[in-house]
């Protein structure tokens, strides 16, 4: 299997790393502006494999991402202390348009996974700029938010992030959010799984888990990251690897990536599979999930429009 990925920084190489751990992959190609440092991650990530699966990694030009299983695109500006995702989202979209033109080129058969954000808008200009079938164009959306939400609830609840099936929805940003009322810990209710714990207090103040804390943790973690290590990069490199390994393996797994939700693209529950996005489900929201969802959904349309009239 081959993975070509634009932007060989702090995510790209987290991304290739992951990937070269599952021992899935045989070619990795990494593009970047910068070539001498693609060339020097190229060759350390390469040296690595003897420890894994043989896989040959390159630093390379567009035309090399030709034969691609999937394209990875995590090319781009990242976050600074204080700056939200959307404030990214007129320099990252000029990148962006570039290499939606070579993927015309050179990637018409490839899976295309966008990490670079604001993922939701940029996710949709690449399809719209590609012209490819929005079911082999996805973003990441909120599947790691997904994760640090299931990695926060089984801290809380201590039991397994995999026996949690809950998930954050919307916008990969500030609007996004959780739609608890459809939260389930084996096939009970959150609620009802929370009532049967020992831990469980009738004095509503002490709920356990603290449910708007651990949303509020998940909202923010990026900015709390950010201000101590410049950046987020380990988890979304696993997030990233592991949505590869499920689809390659046609696993069919039900994600949160960024799809085709209406006219825009948004952090969804969606079965992937070997082709891309298989199914997207259609949640059965509260009335208060529903307008939440509309605002994040708006939120991301009123950064698309503002960006076609400006015709970057
Ligand atoms: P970084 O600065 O470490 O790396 C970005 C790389 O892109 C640089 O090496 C740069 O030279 C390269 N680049 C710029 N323009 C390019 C072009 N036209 N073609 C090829 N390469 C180009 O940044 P990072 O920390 O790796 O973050 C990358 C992106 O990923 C950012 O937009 C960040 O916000 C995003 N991100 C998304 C998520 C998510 O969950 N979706 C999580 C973390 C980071």
């Amino acid at each position: 299997m081959k993975v070509s990925i634009y932007g060989a920084g702090r995510v790209g190489v987290s991304v290739a790393f992951s990937l070269m751990h599952r021992g899935l992959i045989d070619e990795i190609v990494l593009i970047d502006v910068d070539k001498e440092k693609a060339e020097g991650e190229a060759l350390d990530l390469m040296h690595s494999s003897a420890m894994f699966k043989r896989c040959d990694v390159k630093a390379g030009t567009h035309e090399d991402i030709v034969g691609s299983d999937f394209v990875v695109i995590t090319a781009g500006y990242s976050q600074r202390p204080g700056e939200t995702r959307l404030d990214l989202v007129e320099g990252n979209l000029k990148i962006i348009k570039h290499i939606a033109y070579e993927l015309k080129l050179y990637a018409r058969d490839s899976i295309i996974i966008n990490v670079t954000n604001p993922v939701d808008v940029l996710t949709y200009f690449i399809w719209k700029y590609t012209g490819f079938d929005s079911k082999k164009v996805i973003g990441s959306g909120t599947t790691l938010d997904t994760g640090r939400l299931r990695v926060l609830l089984s801290k809380s609840c201590n039991i397994s992030p995999n026996s949690i099936h809950a998930y954050v929805i919307g916008e990969h940003g500030d609007s996004e959010f959780v739609p608890f009322s459809l939260a389930t810990i084996g096939g009970l209710r959150l609620e009802d799984y929370c009532k049967q714990c020992k831990t469980f207090s009738n004095d509503s103040s002490d709920f356990c888990p603290n449910l708007e804390r651990i949303v509020d943790e998940v909202r923010h973690a990026a900015y709390k990251i950010i201000q101590k290590k410049g950046a987020t990069n380990l988890a979304i490199g696993s997030v990233v690897g592991s949505i590869i390994e499920s689809m390659t393996k046609d696993e069919k797994r039900v994600w949160t990536p960024s799809v085709l939700y209406e006219d825009v693209y948004i952090g969804y529950p969606a079965v992937l599979s070997r082709n891309g996005v298989e199914r997207i489900l259609k949640l059965n929201l509260s009335e208060e999930e529903n307008i939440l969802f509309e605002k994040s959904l708006n939120t991301i349309k009123s950064v698309i429009i503002e960006m076609e009239s400006k015709k970057i």
